[in-house]
């Protein structure tokens, strides 16, 4: 699609990532239409297409690990209800803890998962062999594990989705960057783009690491700050993991997919912003190379075949960032995912679209909305499990 087909949508949505995509798929299901979703760039061109296809429960906090579990349903059902094969493989999440306070930090996420109702286990060093063969434990001094996490791949998702929309009415326009939107008395009144305009009474930013630069397009100010991270593929291996394994000091994380893979990142320091592209760095392939081959020996002498990198949207509490915002009626945020927004996004997004519908939300807006970093000194809950 290279044009608007109508002059006025009941809602915009910025930005055509998992995110972007899964709220217009929840308002076209609601019935909730016309829905323009907007993108500057290609399908997956963002975060999206970028990511490890993590999808975990295990979090410090019950709100988070509720969204999980009912995303870790939604991929379950992807196939029948979209009709696209994310090859969701719950092998688990394995994190190890390289000190005393990090079991501890385990032992809390460990308490917060079970009340839940999910089967976590908390883990001595010598039973994690069990879950991962081959790593070398020396420095571990601990782990949990949760056999109902897992990993799938982020296309076929992004891909279901668009078709999803399309079949419910809904447009999609790639290439096409929103660079202003309108205002009257208090209220959003459109967008613009290079070649033209549309009315609508909503837009939500789902701008991922673009959210700040978004928000300030509609002259606001928002706490969220784009972070970028690196990531690799190697070439394939006969298959020996199941889970994702994580470790906690160094944000190491890496799973095998079906064709035998292994992918996974590193936290390397970037300087702050969106100005450094996605491209990888030297630095980090040496420090992933080692870190990896440190843990699992085995993969030594193993070849990277890609290596790229993305943009986190962070948040001072590590909790996204949902609702409309108090400044500005009808401009929605629906951002600040972090590293987790794959993992998030089917529950997170039927509550912006619950949002936007005006049905009201089970989310509490201290964690959530928006108001939280106004004025406020400091949000109350923090959520601190932030790796892979
Ligand atoms: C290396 C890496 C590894 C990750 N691993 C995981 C993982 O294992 N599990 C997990 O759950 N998450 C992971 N994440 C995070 C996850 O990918 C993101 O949280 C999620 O994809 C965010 O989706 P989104 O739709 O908000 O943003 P994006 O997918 O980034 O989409 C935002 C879109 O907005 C568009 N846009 C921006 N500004 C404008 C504008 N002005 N006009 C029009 N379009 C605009 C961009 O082109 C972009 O396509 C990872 C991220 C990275 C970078």
């Amino acid at each position: 699609m290279i044009a608007p087909a109508r002059p006025e949508y009941r809602v915009v949505v910025v930005g055509a990532g998992v995110i972007g995509l899964y709220t217009a798929y929840h308002l076209l299901k609601g019935g909730f239409g016309p829905v323009l979703v907007v993108d500057r760039g290609f399908l997956s061109s963002g975060a999206s297409g970028r990511n490890g296809g993590g999808v975990r429960q295990q979090w410090e906090t019950q709100a988070t690990v509720r969204l999980a579990r009912e995303s870790v349903a939604a991929y379950r059902r992807f196939g029948s209800d979209f009709g696209y094969n994310v090859w969701f493989r719950q092998g688990g999440y394995l994190f190890l803890a390289s000190s005393a306070a990090e079991v501890g930090q385990l032992r809390s996420v460990h308490a917060v998962v079970q009340k839940e109702g999910l089967a976590s286990r908390l883990l001595a060093p010598n039973e994690v062999p069990r879950y991962a063969a081959g790593l070398a434990l020396d420095g571990v001094h601990g782990a949990s594990f949760l056999r109902s996490d897992g990993t799938l791949y982020p296309f076929p998702a992004i891909w279901g989705l668009y078709e999803a929309i399309r079949s419910l009415g809904g447009e999609v326009l790639l290439g096409t960057e929103v660079l202003s939107v309108a205002r009257d008395a208090g209220r959003v009144s459109g967008v613009s783009f290079v070649n033209g305009s549309v009315k609508t009474s909503v837009v939500v930013n789902a701008a991922g690491g673009w959210s700040k630069e978004f928000s300030a397009r509609a002259g606001l100010a928002v706490v969220n700050q784009p972070s970028r991270h690196e990531i690799l593929a190697t070439e394939p291996l006969k298959p020996f993991l199941d889970p994702m394994v994580v470790r906690l000091s160094d944000g190491l994380y890496f799973s095998q997919t079906m064709r035998g893979e292994i992918v996974g990142g590193l936290t390397v320091p970037h300087p702050p912003g969106i100005g450094a592209g996605m491209a990888t760095s030297p630095h980090f392939l040496t420090s992933m190379a080692r870190a990896l081959s440190t843990l699992v020996p085995r993969l030594r002498s193993l070849g990277v075949l890609r290596a790229w990198s993305g943009f986190y949207d962070d948040t001072p509490d590590g909790l996204p960032v949902i609702g409309e915002d108090p400044r500005l009626t009808g401009f929605v945020h629906a951002n600040g995912f972090g590293g987790h927004g794959f993992m998030l996004a089917p529950a997170a997004a039927q509550r912006v679209a619950k949002s936007v519908m005006g049905e009201g939300t089970d989310l509490d807006p201290a964690m959530f909305a928006p108001g939280r970093f106004l004025g406020a000194p400091s949000p109350a809950t923090v959520e601190r499990l932030q790796l892979g």
